[in-house]
C-alpha cells in the first residue's frame, strides 16, 4: 500500500485498514490514479485542545479532532466519539467510512467524523457539559448546516447533540437545528432517529435472510455491543421474532440458548445506563465467546477490529451484519468469505443512522416535521434498495459484498469529483 505524505499521528492501524480496503475497491473498478491518490487523504484535520474546569477546580486539558475527508457531494456528516483511546488516525478512517456510507446510500453528503479523547463516564454532567461546549467553540469554524453536520456516535448522545447546537446558535445569533442531527425532539430532532442504526441493521439483514432463504423466525442472532446500536438491534429483531441468544458489553456477556428475555433485559439495563455484568438473566459469556457462537446472524455493534485473523476461523455465523464502523480486518474478511459468511458491510448495515440523521437535517431546513411511520418507511426503501444495487453489483462483479458496497460508494464519489474538476 502507498500512502501518500501523511502526517505521522494519523498513520495507525485503522487508518490502514481503511486505505487498504480502498486501495482493493480501487484496484478493483480501475479507478483513475489521480483520484486514487487524492481519495486517501482528507480534505481537512483538525486537532484542537479543550480545556475543562473540572468540578474540582483544576483545569484538564482534553484533545479533540474533527477531520473531514471529502465534501464533493454536499456538506460532510459523521459523528463524534468520545472515547479513551480516540486517535487522529481512528477519526480519519471513520471519515471516510463516512463519505462511502453516505455516498451508497444515495444521500448529498460527504463524509467526515469527530472525536475527543476522554473517558465520559468519568465526568460528572457538569464537566461533560463544559467539554462539550469548548469542544464544539474550537470545531465552530469548521461546521454548519452547509459545512459540515456532526450527530451522535460511540460515548455521546442527543444531549451532548443539544449542547453543541446551543454553542453554535449563541454564536451565530439564532436557533440554528440544521448543524448537528441527533438532537431531542423539542429542539428540532427527528422521530426514530435513536433506534434508526438498529432499525437500520434489522432491515438489511431481513433482506439477507429473504436472499438466502432463511426464515426470521428460526433465527438465532448474537449481539456484541449494548449501546445505541446493539440495543436497539436487539428490541427490533426480538420484534420480528428472531431469537437473540446473546448480547454483551464491554463488562461481558450474557447468553441463552432459547433466546434471552429482550424486553426484561432491556428494563434492567435502565436505558443501556447498567452494565451487563450486573444482571442475572442468562449464563456468563466473554465477548471472545460470543463472537463464536453458532448463530444465524452475528452483528458486532461495538468498536473497531473485533473480527481479525487471529478468530475469525472460529466465527460460526451464517450473515455478519456490521452494526460497528469497522469490525472485521481484511485478513478477517478473506477468512470470513472463503467460510461463505454473508457479510452486510459495515457502509451499509449501519447506515440507517445517517439516512435518518439526513432526514432530521431535511426536516430541520424546511421546517416541516414528518410521521414516524414515514421515517419508517423511507428509512426503509432507502436501505433495501441499497441493499439489492450492493448485491446486484457483486453478483455482476463476482465480488463480496464488501468490496461491491465500497466500489458503488467509491464510484459516486469519483463522479462527482470529475465532473466539478479540479480547482484551480
Ligand atoms: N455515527 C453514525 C455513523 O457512524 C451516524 C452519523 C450521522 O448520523 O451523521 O454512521
Amino acid at each position: 500500500m502507498t500512502l501518500p505524505a501523511l502526517p505521522h499521528e494519523m498513520d495507525n492501524h485503522t487508518f490502514r485498514l481503511a486505505v487498504a480496503q480502498f486501495d482493493r475497491a480501487a484496484e478493483l473498478m480501475n479507478l483513475d490514479p489521480n483520484l486514487r491518490q487524492r481519495l486517501k487523504l482528507p480534505d481537512r484535520s483538525l486537532v484542537v485542545s479543550v480545556p475543562v474546569r473540572m468540578d474540582d477546580g483544576h483545569v484538564e486539558v482534553f484533545t479533540g479532532y474533527r477531520v473531514i475527508h471529502d465534501s464533493s457531494r454536499g456538506p460532510s456528516k459523521g459523528g463524534i466519539r468520545y472515547h479513551p483511546e480516540v486517535n487522529l488516525g481512528e477519526v480519519a478512517a471513520l471519515a471516510m467510512w463516512m463519505t462511502w456510507k453516505c455516498a451508497l446510500a444515495g444521500l448529498p453528503y460527504g463524509g467526515a467524523k469527530g472525536g475527543v479523547r476522554v473517558d465520559p463516564q468519568k465526568l460528572s454532567r457538569g464537566e461533560l457539559q463544559r467539554l462539550t461546549r469548548r469542544y464544539a467553540a474550537e470545531i465552530f469554524p469548521f461546521i454548519g448546516p452547509d459545512k459540515d453536520v456532526p450527530a451522535p456516535d460511540v460515548g455521546t448522545d442527543a444531549q451532548v447533540m443539544a449542547w453543541i447546537m446551543d454553542t453554535y446558535s449563541m454564536q451565530v445569533g439564532f436557533a440554528s437545528p440544521g448543524v448537528v442531527t441527533g438532537k431531542p425532539l423539542s429542539i428540532g430532532g427527528s422521530l426514530g432517529r435513536e433506534e434508526a442504526t438498529g432499525r437500520g441493521v434489522v432491515y438489511v439483514t431481513l433482506e439477507a435472510m429473504k436472499h438466502l432463504h432463511l426464515d426470521p423466525k428460526k433465527a438465532t442472532v448474537a449481539i456484541q455491543g449494548f449501546g445505541n446500536v446493539g440495543s436497539h438491534t436487539a428490541r427490533i429483531m426480538h420484534e420480528v421474532g428472531a431469537k437473540v441468544v446473546a448480547v454483551s458489553d464491554h463488562t461481558g456477556g450474557l447468553y441463552n440458548k432459547n433466546g434471552l428475555d429482550i424486553p426484561k433485559l432491556l428494563a434492567a439495563s435502565n436505558d443501556h445506563g447498567r452494565p451487563l455484568g450486573d444482571i442475572k438473566l442468562g449464563d456468563r459469556i466473554t465477548n471472545e465467546n460470543l463472537l463464536q457462537l453458532d448463530c444465524t446472524v452475528l452483528v458486532p455493534a461495538a468498536l473497531s477490529e473485533q473480527i481479525t485473523e487471529k478468530n475469525a476461523a472460529k466465527v460460526n455465523c451464517r450473515i455478519l451484519a456490521e452494526g460497528a464502523n469497522g469490525p472485521t480486518t481484511l485478513e478477517a474478511d478473506q477468512i470470513l468469505h472463503d467460510k461463505g459468511v454473508f457479510i452486510i458491510p459495515d457502509i451499509l448495515a449501519n447506515s440507517g443512522g445517517v439516512i435518518v440523521s439526513y432526514f432530521e437535517w431535511v426536516q430541520d431546513v424546511q421546517r416541516f416535521f414528518w410521521k414516524e411511520q414515514d421515517i419508517r418507511d423511507r428509512l426503509h426503501e432507502i436501505i433495501t434498495s441499497a441493499f439489492h444495487r450492493t448485491l446486484e453489483f457483486s453478483n455482476k462483479q463476482k465480488s463480496g459484498m464488501r468490496m461491491a458496497a465500497l466500489m458503488s460508494g467509491i464510484d459516486q464519489v469519483a463522479k462527482a469529483h470529475l465532473a466539478r474538476g479540479l480547482y484551480p
